[in-house]
């Protein structure tokens, strides 16, 4: 009933224009066209459009009721709130009958890791028998039943709890999700309560959108706000320091005061093996995907799951069977045939690149090759500083052009190459194409190229209208494909 969620929402009601006869509500949506007679639709002010504008529209489709921020001219029942996001976030919960109550909820949160942690979640809980959905940068897997790209990585409250309520109705029992910090900032979570809240870490991203560092720092410790009464936080121990919320703590890392200790890692092309210290002893654990950062990934999980009483050899064991993450440190197959050691990676902010290069360091026989961007529309003062991080560990570095967004791709190639250390060897090469192509051209036998940026992304997005299909892992093979032919005709 229109009355009970009204009342939900008194903290945010400005003004009510609403004296009839109570209305049963049949849905609710902010999407226009999702609407339904009897829905209850939430006009929000984006920043490209204002659903205010299309309150009409909305009614004659057959809306019972609209929640909006700013007076509309139309004589309809409605209510005006200070805040409509926060008011859809209490809605939503309210309306799908507070499902996370019902489940077993892990929220993710952190600068770089959160997709290969969630993944690692998802499957470590599937293999110890529990059925759940999770939602991801990557793809949302709902109970294993339907699973889709979304782009967003954290979708609306709406979304988010009848996704939620879906997997209750359903039998599910687990419910993980990686939670950015756009959305933790649009309070697209604000009334999903978590069992467990982790933290990866909080470098330097976004700060187009949170302006300042310590607003992305506080944006992000807010996950800490939503734990249930008896829920976790977990959190990486270089970060630790800044969480003084008071919250039950677990700390993972390789510090001393770590609760769940890495003490020894070792990496390999196959993956890193490590040892973990923990009040359940010593245990030797290993994760297919190469990097100390990706020990923190599955500590993480070990972490979380052992103070939900899982036990933890069963863990180690789960993680055995992962398969890693499409995009993260991901070797492409086919560079066997030409004798170089391929990789893509996700790697986007420069401590991403810092860790996946690391990683690549102690793996690599021979030089490194670094093919890399930085998106257009995003924090422009990471640009410099992935050059300077690429170019300390790579042999050769080449800048080429990830995402413009609507940005002249050659302004974005300046201001990148403006942090190459002097006497670094490197290239502009601002088709991606080519890029790739000079890359696997200038590798001898032995040799690493690292092609970071986009992982497993799809597009290549220039502009809002113009996106081009270019999937790194792809247009690698091709390329190989092509030469490997060539190379066997010579012979
Ligand atoms: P996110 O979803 O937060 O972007 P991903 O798991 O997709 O995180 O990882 C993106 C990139 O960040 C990886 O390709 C890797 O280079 C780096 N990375 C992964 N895990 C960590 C971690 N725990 N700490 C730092 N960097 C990481």
């Amino acid at each position: 009933l229109v009355r009970n969620l009204i009342e939900a929402i008194d903290e945010v009601t400005l003004n009510l224009q609403f004296d009839g006869e109570d209305i049963v509500i049949t849905g609710i949506t902010n999407k226009s066209t999702e609407v339904r007679p009897g829905y209850l639709f939430i006009c929000h002010k984006g920043s490209r459009f204002d659903s205010h504008e299309i309150a009409s529209e909305i009614i004659k489709k057959g809306a019972s009721f609209l929640v909006v921020e700013h007076p509309i001219s139309v004589d309809f029942p409605h209510v005006v709130v200070s805040d409509s996001r926060l008011a859809e976030s209490i809605l939503s919960a309210l309306y799908y009958d507070d499902p996370f109550n019902k489940l077993l909820t892990i929220g993710i949160t952190g600068t770089n890791g959160k997709t290969t942690a969630a993944h690692l979640f998802h499957h470590v809980l599937k293999t110890l028998g529990s059925n759940g959905s999770m939602l991801g940068t990557i793809y949302y897997d709902i109970l294993g039943e339907q699973k889709f790209h979304h782009d967003n990585t954290t979708p609306d409250a709406i979304e988010i709890l009848k996704a939620m309520k879906n997997t209750v109705d359903r039998s599910g029992k687990h419910f993980v999700m990686e939670v950015s910090s756009h959305s933790l900032a649009m309070k697209r979570v604000e009334s999903v309560k978590f069992d467990i809240a982790a933290l990866t870490n909080i470098t330097r991203d976004h700060l187009d959108f949170h302006q300042t560092f310590d607003e992305y720092i506080k944006t992000k410790l807010h996950i800490f706000d939503l734990l249930k009464e008896f829920g976790i936080a977990v959190v990486s121990d270089e970060f630790e320091h800044i969480v003084n919320k008071r919250v039950k703590k677990v700390i993972y890392g390789m510090s001393e005061n770590s609760d769940y200790r890495i003490l020894s890692a070792e990496i390999d092309k196959f993956g890193t093996n490590f040892v973990l210290k923990s009040r359940f002893g010593e245990h030797k654990c290993s994760i297919n995907i190469p990097g100390i950062h990706n020990a923190y990934n599955a500590t993480l999980v070990i972490a979380s799951l052992c103070e939900l009483g899982y036990d933890i050899e069963s863990i180690i064991e789960a993680i055995k069977s992962f398969e890693g993450v499409e995009g993260r440190f991901q070797f492409i197959r086919e560079g066997t045939l030409v004798g170089i050691d391929i990789v893509v990676d996700f790697a986007h902010s420069p401590d991403a690149l810092e860790k996946t290069l690391i990683t690549a360091r102690k793996i690599a026989s021979g030089r490194i090759i670094t093919v890399f961007g930085a998106g257009g529309q995003a924090d422009k003062g990471k640009r410099p500083m992935m050059a300077e991080v690429v170019c300390r560990y790579s042999d050769v570095s080449i800048i080429t052009t990830d995402d413009p967004r609507g940005e002249d791709p050659e302004e974005i190639l300046f201001e990148v190459e403006k942090g190459v250390p002097s006497g670094s060897p490197y290239l502009v090469i601002p088709d991606r194409k080519e890029a790739i192509e000079t890359a696997l051209t200038l590798a001898n036998r032995g040799d690493m190229v690292i092609v970071a940026g986009r992982g497993h992304e799809e597009y290549q997005i220039f502009s809002d209208e113009r996106k081009i299909p270019f999937k790194d892992a792809e247009v690698i093979r091709k390329i190989l494909l092509k030469e490997y032919e060539k190379e066997k005709k010579r012979v």
